[in-house]
């Protein structure tokens, strides 16, 4: 949005700006924000940065947990939801030590750093994400801090839909179980809101593809953006996620993005299109190969199928993740590649048929993931495959141009399946994290980190008795 600190300071007086807010992102994803008056805000406030405790965050890896974030003036925007005018800028992360430098771990730092190596490579010189949101709006929801106050909030969700439950504001149009894909209103009861996040998320530098009610019915939604380059895009990420959520509470709803928020129920997911060009040109598209796909394509998809065990502690790396990923949700399972099949890791859309749109799609994501890893081991396994020629042919991902949920026993056994827990990705990642620190783009403290991170939350919900174990075992 500026390019120095005089048209910064130009803007926040002619739109009368008295707040400066910073963002910063942790490990799991998650903006922490900090304010100064307007006043306050300078020069010194860009080259001094300002101070923070790292460990708070999750970034453990560094001895001393100071550290500073140095706000990146390009980023900035003016925060629709601030009652006195505010202006956002996310913040940079470097660490305090002999001299100050780049914190290796910082997300943002790790997307730029992956950006930078698929063009030092020569691979690509542009390169195209385009992230799909689905998510849940849903009335206020109150949690029980007891053991078993899943079950009380799963039962009451689970009456509602099997018709059980009495709804005061039931007019008669409500969307049936597994029926809301592009339901028209008044069946598409968050329409009106939807529009207000989509002008919400186009004024400040988001541009939406489109928005729709999606299957997950009552409540599942979906946001499409148009495709942009790795690091914008996953700044754009926590912007989308940040405006969709407050406009939903200024509105008394509640949005989750959690993968599988409600059992028996279609899960959430945050499927990425990736594209890369090359000199103007699209180097996906080859109208001789399999499904319009160059070689270079078919090489990035068997990078990305034969790392996708491993991105899964960056791209689902939550205990919930695991439980979207079962067969009859149009959720992927098995590590795989097709075309126009919604049941494989990988999917090449079958109505993208020109060079400029051709492209494929990688199923298993979900946005309980840090977009800033998730994205940069994503690109790191494409990168990975085109440099290896990993032919997923020669691989045996593929393609399957078939339902995978229906295959015989017999053909299912050859397939490769994702992994079925954090646990097993934990796993994964820790066997398989080589091609990340190509280029030095991941670091082994950041992977470290992110292993503590996922294992510990792994365990801490393996330890907790589950509500279906009432069910199974009270009465024993
Ligand atoms: N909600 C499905 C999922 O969990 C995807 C549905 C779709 O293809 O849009 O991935
Ligand atoms: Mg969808
Ligand atoms: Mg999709």
């Amino acid at each position: 949005m500026f390019g120095n600190i005089h048209e910064l300071k130009t803007f926040c007086e002619d739109r009368k700006i008295q707040l400066i807010d910073f963002k910063v992102v942790d490990l799991a994803g998650r903006w922490h924000h900090l304010t100064i008056p307007v006043e306050r805000f300078s020069e010194k406030t860009l080259e001094n940065g300002i101070g923070f405790d790292g460990s708070s965050y999750g970034f453990l890896t560094v001895e001393k947990s100071d550290m500073v974030f140095i706000p990146d003036i390009t980023s900035a925007f003016v925060d629709p939801f601030a009652e006195i005018p505010a202006l956002t800028m996310i913040g940079d992360i470097y660490t305090l030590g002999e001299q100050r430098e780049r914190f290796a771990g910082d997300p943002r730092y790790v997307a730029e750093k992956a950006e930078k190596y698929l063009l030092e490579l020569g691979i690509a010189d542009r390169n195209l994400l385009g992230p799909e949101f689905e998510f849940y709006i849903l009335d206020h929801i109150s949690f029980k801090n007891t053991p078993n106050h899943m079950e009380v909030f799963l039962d009451s969700h689970q009456a509602e839909w099997n018709g059980e439950k009495k709804d005061e504001k039931n007019l008669g149009y409500k969307v049936m179980h597994h029926k809301g894909y592009h339901a028209d209103i008044p069946y598409d009861a968050s329409f009106h809101l939807r529009n207000k996040m989509v002008r919400a998320l186009e004024d400040n530098g988001i541009p939406v593809k489109y928005h729709h009610s999606e299957n997950g019915g009552p409540g599942q939604v979906e946001i499409e953006v148009s495709f942009g380059p790795l690091k914008e895009m996953a700044d754009r990420t926590m912007k989308l996620k940040y405006i969709v959520k407050n406009m939903a509470l200024a509105h008394g709803k509640t949005v989750t993005f959690m993968p599988k928020p409600f059992f028996g129920e279609a899960g959430s997911g945050m499927h990425v299109h990736i594209q890369l060009f090359k000199d103007g040109k699209p180097i996906f598209f080859d109208d001789k190969g399999y499904s319009g796909l160059s070689d270079t394509a078919l090489y990035a998809i068997g990078g990305v199928l034969k790392h996708s065990p491993a991105l899964m502690a960056f791209t689902n790396p939550s205990t919930n993740s695991y439980k979207r990923l079962v067969p009859g949700y149009e959720a992927p399972v098995s590590i795989c590649f097709a075309t126009a099949n919604r049941s494989s890791v990988i999917r090449i859309p079958g109505y993208a048929t020109s060079p400029e749109a051709k492209r494929f799609e990688f199923r298993p994501s979900d946005a309980t993931s840090n977009p800033y890893l998730a994205y940069a081991a994503l690109m790191m396994a494409v990168i990975d495959g085109i440099q290896k020629r990993i032919d997923p042919r020669e691989e045996g991902f593929g393609p399957y141009d078939v339902n995978m949920y229906a295959l015989s026993e017999e053909e299912k056994k050859k397939i490769r399946e994702l992994p079925h827990s954090l646990e097993e990705a934990a796993n994964a990642l820790e066997e398989d994290h080589e091609f990340l620190l190509a280029g030095g783009v991941f670091s082994e403290g950041l992977i470290g980190d992110q292993l503590r991170k996922i294992r510990k939350e792994a365990e801490q919900v393996r330890i907790v008795p589950h509500p279906l174990e009432y069910k199974m075992y009270y009465d024993l």
